[in-house]
């Protein structure tokens, strides 16, 4: 086993990623849940809470994560690990992690993560890159509503685990054992879906990391890291002509680097 990280006690990324000695790209599918503000409030209706009627802000209690293509999904809580111990494996996830697949985490989950970092003292992780699946839902279909649990009903994949709503959360701030089982699960669930939906939105998912760039495969799909990468059409550009190419494993579709050697106009 060789790598960055491979001596690191919670970053358990080797299984199943590593292709005798050749390095691949190390994808995590992370979803944090958080604890709402706990604040004093006058009334129900149109409230407006001012910062010193708060008594506890919210923060991250759980999360679960996985390394995609691994079966195995990790989960910390402050009630299982204890806070500090939680925000430590985060840490160090995120750092082993060459990209994050998440659902609005870019937003919600990276934040939350990096203000727990800071809180902590702990410097930033190391550089990643996101693979937010909310933006490529947005950006590139039209469904009724764009929450994770109506995307992957619609195409199949799985429901979200049903939970009691806030009283979930209320009782896992009152350290309800039973509560803490249906959160870890809720939460496992949700990463399990999330590489799912990954799975299938992938040939469609815009700004992929070049796999290519990480697996240092030349010819290999730059979104599933497989293949062949079949010839099929150009694409022009206002000034150059490509070679178009299409992956027989995903279905992306990709360009040559280098622009054809294509006689031009002499102006643009
Ligand atoms: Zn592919």
């Amino acid at each position: 086993m060789v790598g960055r990280h491979h001596d690191s006690s919670v970053a358990d990324f080797a299984v199943g990623l590593w292709i005798t000695e050749r390095r691949v790209m190390r994808k995590l599918v992370i979803d944090c849940e958080t604890s709402p503000n706990l604040a004093y409030i006058w009334g129900l209706w149109n409230q407006n809470v001012g910062l010193n009627q708060i008594e506890k802000t919210g923060s991250v209690i759980s999360f679960a994560a996985k390394w995609h293509g691994s079966k195995k999904v990790m989960f910390y809580s402050d009630h299982h690990n204890g806070h500090e111990e939680m925000v430590q494996a985060a840490h160090e996830l995120l750092s082993a992690a060459d990209a994050l697949i998440h659902y609005n985490g870019k937003a919600f989950d990276v934040k939350h993560l990096q203000r727990e970092f800071l809180l902590a003292e702990l410097p930033p992780a190391s550089p990643h890159v996101d693979i937010d699946l909310l933006r490529t839902v947005r950006s590139q279909f039209k469904f009724p509503s764009n929450k994770l649990t109506h995307v992957s009903e619609a195409l199949g994949i799985g429901k979200k685990t049903p939970h009691t709503g806030f009283d979930l959360w209320r009782d896992c701030m009152m350290g309800d054992d039973k509560a803490w089982a249906l959160m870890k699960k809720y939460n496992i669930q949700d990463v399990r879906l999330t590489e799912e939906l990954y799975d299938r939105l992938l040939p469609w998912i815009p700004n992929h990391p070049n796999v290519g760039v990480f697996d240092e495969i030349p010819d290999a799909c730059p979104k599933c890291g497989k293949g062949p990468m079949i010839s099929n059409g150009t694409r022009r550009s206002k000034t150059m002509v490509y070679r178009r190419l299409n992956c027989r494993a995903c279905g992306s579709w990709a360009r040559s680097r280098v622009a054809e050697p294509v006689a031009r106009p002499d102006y643009i």
